[in-house]
């Protein structure tokens, strides 16, 4: 009743959206609300968030504990400026080196912003360690971000061809392809930048062997590692960082996505050793803002309090059987990930078509490509929504079958 009475006070959505430019294609709904793993649009009706903003309300939507920090901080401080020390952005750079192998912290807005970070880090460490050498190995099918910079340093191929001319100095291998990499080691590299799980390419690991492979070489040839956690860090993994789950001990990392819990922050991670940003170097106008910064501070705290990583295991676990059933009954193909970055191969079915089916049975999942659906929901998540979107996924199969 509530849906018919809004669909004649409310303006066609297209007229409602006239003035946003269309950046991505986007349902005809709007959400007012979010609770939890669910999302409610303007009529009230409830979606089951498996995507959660892309891998970012690390705790569900609007929890408690982020709702208290914001309003906490917000009536003390919301902004001194970034040329002055505030409390959360000094207990956050705490509490993320002392939780890492860094020891130092840069914290700015989004991904892409402290991936810029890490490049400029890299190109200024060659220039000072290496006559000047400046170029970064990435990966294909790699994502980055979408500043110029990053744009040019992610290996999708739909990237190549726009806003030419890219950055240059990014030199692109195949994945786990140790061979290839240390083909493509020059010189003028500085530095090998790669995502542990590529989240966009489909939620590709990086095999470990590969990865300690990689790392010898950059022991070798005197190469920063710089691995962009982006997607994977903050728990994502059941680790608190994926590259925990390999051993290795990367000179710098970027954090992004589920740092905040919803709020904009990320941030880039160095060891002292190749910390080198002189005053000047780096900066931006919101960066480490305390209003941020807290948002942080309260989601690390709750990974540790309410024991999320052993769920995200656990979950995992449970999410990954109940995806064997599925592919099993269905002729699909290969699960892959670790902890709460799940893919499943869709095997004959498309996978856009699937996520859309999904969508009108209120259940939100993404479909990175057309063969794979990727799951990335919050990290408190139970069994009773991993059985519910499982019961959505088989009537969307059984339906498109
Ligand atoms: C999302 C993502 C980025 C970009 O982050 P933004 O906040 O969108 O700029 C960079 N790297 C990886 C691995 C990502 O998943």
């Amino acid at each position: 009743m509530n849906k018919s009475l809004l669909a004649v006070t409310e303006p066609p959505i297209e007229s409602q959206t006239q003035h946003l430019m269309p950046i991505t294609q986007r349902p005809d709904v709007v959400f007012t609300k979010g609770k939890g793993h669910y999302l409610f649009d303007a009529s009230g009706t409830a979606y089951l968030d498996m995507m959660q903003g892309w891998a970012v309300n690390t705790l569900g939507h609007s929890p408690n504990l982020l709702k208290h920090a914001l309003l906490n901080q917000a009536e003390q401080l919301i902004n001194p400026g970034p040329a002055f020390y505030n409390k959360p952005m000094i207990e956050l750079s705490n509490t993320l080196c002392s939780a890492s192998v860094f020891d130092h912290v840069f914290f700015a807005n989004s991904g892409a912003e402290a991936n810029e970070g890490a490049i400029k880090l890299a190109r200024k460490w060659g220039q000072l360690n290496k006559q000047g050498a400046f170029e970064i190995i990435t990966f294909d099918n790699s994502f980055h971000g979408r500043t110029l910079a990053t744009m040019s340093a992610t290996g999708k191929t739909s990237f190549a061809p726009l806003f030419e001319p890219k950055i240059s100095g990014f030199e692109k291998v195949p994945f786990n392809d140790p061979q290839a990499l240390n083909n493509a080691i020059s010189s003028n590299t500085t530095a090998i930048m790669l995502e542990l799980v590529q989240g966009e390419a489909g939620v590709i690991p990086a095999e470990y062997d590969f990865v300690k492979q990689l790392e010898t070489l950059c022991k070798q040839h005197n190469l920063l590692l710089i691995v962009d956690e982006v997607q994977t860090g903050v728990g994502r993994t059941g680790k608190l960082f994926a590259y925990q789950h390999y051993g290795i001990s990367p000179d710098i990392l970027t954090l992004g996505k589920g740092l905040g819990g919803g709020v904009p922050i990320s941030a880039l991670l160095a060891k002292q050793a190749v910390s080198c940003f002189a005053p000047g170097d780096q900066g931006g106008t919101f960066n480490g803002n305390p209003l941020m910064c807290a948002s942080a501070l309260a989601v690390l705290e709750a990974l540790e309090t309410e024991n999320i990583l052993s769920n995200v295991n656990e979950m995992s676990e449970l999410l990954q059987t109940e995806f064997f059933e599925l592919s099993q009954k269905y002729g699909l193909g290969q699960i892959r990930g670790q902890g709460l970055l799940l893919a499943i191969d869709t095997g004959a079915y498309d996978a856009h078509q699937i996520a859309a089916t999904a969508f009108r049975k209120q259940l939100l999942i993404n479909a990175p490509r057309s063969n794979c659906i990727r799951l990335m929901p919050a990290l408190n998540i139970g069994p009773e929504e991993i059985y519910k979107t499982i019961s959505v996924l088989d009537d969307c199969l059984s339906e498109l079958s």
